[in-house]
């Protein structure tokens, strides 16, 4: 039997075939795949030809095309439906992976012919999108230290690796000492306020931990989160919130003070070697927000609006805990307790009013129309095209004059084998190097699976996700570029969630609902009442949530922005770092040093914790325009098209914004969603 990956698909549009697909092929289809590009690696570097934009950088752009026919395919269904199989294929393929990435940015004839090409930028008569591509390849180089002298190149490789076994280290160790505390409760009293649910998984977690018969509480957010917000005991409360703000520093072996010292000084020393005064400089050189001044304003203001509306907050809650009786001071451990008690009496909401309105596949096509209103896009049920699991369903995407954009398979149940939460997945980046090649995504989720009568509802939250969702398959489905490095959402990172967070804006918009969240017994729409209930819970206890993400966002800043690579004293760092920022005592920042998984395990979210408020001040002010003159403006849709959805990373993202917009984005419009514009309620 032949390997489907070795022949062209026939298949409709080319979508994978995954009913012949099996899991043996993979193993060899990588094996010939990194062989192809390996070969194709060299050919570039050792062309005797003098370096041109077509020998050199297109022909990079070209390369390893095989690969990403395995690799779409693969990281997908491995990420949607994996197997002990694909396990193992995919543990083989990471440092085969990392092997070609140093082949291609390691390589020192490349690297000169494609600054040679850039040093003549002017005089090859580029177009716009060739030069940025010539331009983001040699930016690839560069941050990767191939420009530096073979010296300076082992120093980096060296940093390199100790910052890998370091980051590992303060991994190990925070899960560790996670793991190690547990709060034992064995009378049921202590047990006082807390939901049934809630003490059915405390009880599952206790036989798990060999305490049969006793209710275990443990540091994982799922765990922690519902005892604060639900348990009358104070004492408990604070114990388990103590224990949650004392990882990886109580002096034990797993204590992670010295290894984030250590991580952010050696930083500190690859940044001044790669030529950046900061490894936030370093960071945030290939951002839109561009320079650690523009992340410190933001966030700061963020944090002192956030910190004025939680203080007010704290009025009320220190209302109800006086009412209570005695006399007692709103602590850091009672904020999640008194904010339950105060949302349940002004935004009474629950999930199983709002269910019925939210039918699975009125959801979808609520989604699609959105699209069709905006775009002229409509969605074709394809149900003939092969998938790898039960519960997909795959659409045909076409323009208003029926012409073919792509595929979007929209992947809804929770199955054993797939990873939590939901993302979109591409098989097939679009690109037109070598003629036509359309895209196709995935969305996936975790929804139930459809009960007796052939329906599932989703919550609040699930409709906001299959809106973030599509928002991403629409990225992919519209881009509009010669060059798969350009495609679809290859944005840099602080803007790869704007196309996403904006199309939840349509989706419990009052006009867009009144289409869609229909009642599925009696088809009558969601009240308007109910609507504005669930629009007003969206700001409840936004003060404190911002003024925790902020302070963590500013202190991730201030690790990131040491200029020196001296050892730092991490906790006399973190006391003089709040205290800079001026956070009020009652809140402690989401993550604490030792326990700031995000920038401390790994590269990707140092000095780059803020992407998540950012990515909010953009689709806040990015929804402005439609706000303003119609959530079905089609001249502000065509432009966001135009300008955003369709070019992909093929221009700096706040050019693309500043095109569509008409300006910077500003941070009054999240300032108003999250009711921080008001005076307290
Ligand atoms: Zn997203």
């Amino acid at each position: 039997m032949t390997n489907p990956f070795f022949a062209n698909w026939n298949t409709p549009f080319g979508a994978p075939p995954f009913d012949e697909i099996q899991d043996q092929h993979f193993g060899a289809a990588f094996d010939r795949a990194i062989k192809e590009w390996e070969a194709e690696i060299e050919v570039i570097a050792a062309n005797p030809a003098a370096p041109t934009f077509e020998n050199t950088v297109e022909a990079l752009d070209r390369s390893g095309a095989l690969f990403d026919k395995v690799a779409g395919v693969f990281n997908a269904i491995n990420a949607s439906d994996t197997n002990p199989a694909r396990q193992t294929v995919a543990r083989e393929l990471a440092p085969r992976e990392a092997r070609l990435d140093d082949l291609r940015l390691q390589n020192p004839d490349i690297w000169a012919r494609i600054d040679a090409l850039y040093e003549n930028k002017g005089d090859l008569g580029l177009s716009d999108e060739e030069s940025a591509l010539l331009t983001r390849f040699r930016k690839d180089y560069v941050r990767a230290g191939a420009a530096l002298d073979p010296q300076k190149k082992a120093e980096v490789s060296d940093l390199n690796a100790k910052l890998a076994g370091l980051q590992n280290k303060f991994a190990e160790n925070l899960l560790a000492d996670a793991q190690a505390w547990e709060l034992v409760l064995t009378d049921e009293a202590d047990l006082e306020g807390l939901p049934q649910d809630i003490r059915d998984a405390a009880a599952d977690v206790a036989q798990e931990r060999g305490h049969e018969g006793a209710w275990v509480f443990t540091l994982s957010r799922s765990s922690f989160t519902p005892f604060l917000t639900f348990s009358t005991r104070c004492d408990l409360r604070e114990r388990i919130y103590t224990a949650y703000v004392g990882q990886g520093c109580s002096g034990n072996e797993n204590d992670n003070r010295k290894v984030s010292a250590e991580v952010a000084a050696l930083r500190a020393r690859r940044a001044h070697l790669l030529g950046y005064p900061t490894h936030a400089h370093w960071v945030l050189d290939d951002s839109m927000a561009g320079t650690p001044e523009a992340v410190t304003e933001f966030v700061g203001t963020m944090l002192d609006r956030a910190q004025e509306r939680a203080r007010a907050d704290l009025t009320d809650m220190q209302a109800l805990a006086t009412e209570d009786g005695g006399d007692h001071e709103v602590a850091p451990w009672d904020w999640w307790y008194y904010a339950e008690r105060i949302r349940q009496t002004r935004y009474e909401l629950d999930d199983s009013e709002v269910k019925p309105y939210f039918e699975l596949s009125r959801v979808r096509d609520g989604a699609f129309a959105v699209a069709t209103k905006l775009w002229g896009l409509t969605f074709h049920a394809r149900p003939e095209l092969p998938t790898y699991a039960e519960g997909i369903e795959p659409f045909e995407v076409r323009e208003a004059d029926g012409s073919h954009v792509g595929l979007i398979y929209m992947d809804w149940p929770a199955r054993a084998g797939k990873r939590a939460g939901a993302w979109m997945n591409a098989y097939r980046a679009q690109n037109k190097l070598d003629g036509a090649v359309t895209p196709i995504v995935s969305n996936n989720f975790n929804f139930p699976s459809p009960g007796k009568n052939g329906m599932v509802f989703l919550g609040a939250d699930e409709v906001r996700t299959v809106f973030h969702e599509f928002g991403h398959g629409l990225h992919g489905l519209l881009s509009d570029n010669t060059y798969k490095r350009f495609a679809g959402t290859s944005v840099l990172r602080d803007f790869v969630e704007f196309p996403s967070q904006i199309m939840e804006k349509w989706a419990f918009h009052p006009e867009v609902m009144k289409s869609y969240a229909v009642h599925f017994e009696t088809g009558e729409a969601m009240p308007d009442e109910l609507m504005e209930r669930l629009n007003a819970a969206t700001k409840f206890n936004q003060g404190f949530r911002s003024t925790e993400y902020s302070a963590a966002a500013l202190l991730d800043m201030d690790w990131h922005m040491l200029e020196t690579d001296d050892l730092q004293d991490a906790d006399e760092f973190e006391k003089a770092s709040l205290e800079r920022m001026g956070l009020m005592k009652e809140i402690a920042p989401r993550y604490r040093s030792t326990f700031f998984a995000h920038i401390f395990t790994n590269t990707f979210y140092s000095a780059g914790y803020y992407v998540y408020d950012w990515a909010a001040v953009l689709d806040a002010d990015g929804f402005v325009p439609f706000k303003e003159d119609g959530i079905y403006n089609t001249d502000h849709a065509k432009s966001l098209r135009a300008n955003v959805l369709s070019r992909g990373g093929s221009e700096h993202p706040m050019e693309l914004y500043k095109r569509y917009r008409g300006q910077e984005p500003t941070i009054d419009a999240l300032l108003e969603v999250r009711g921080f514009g008001q005076a307290a309620e």
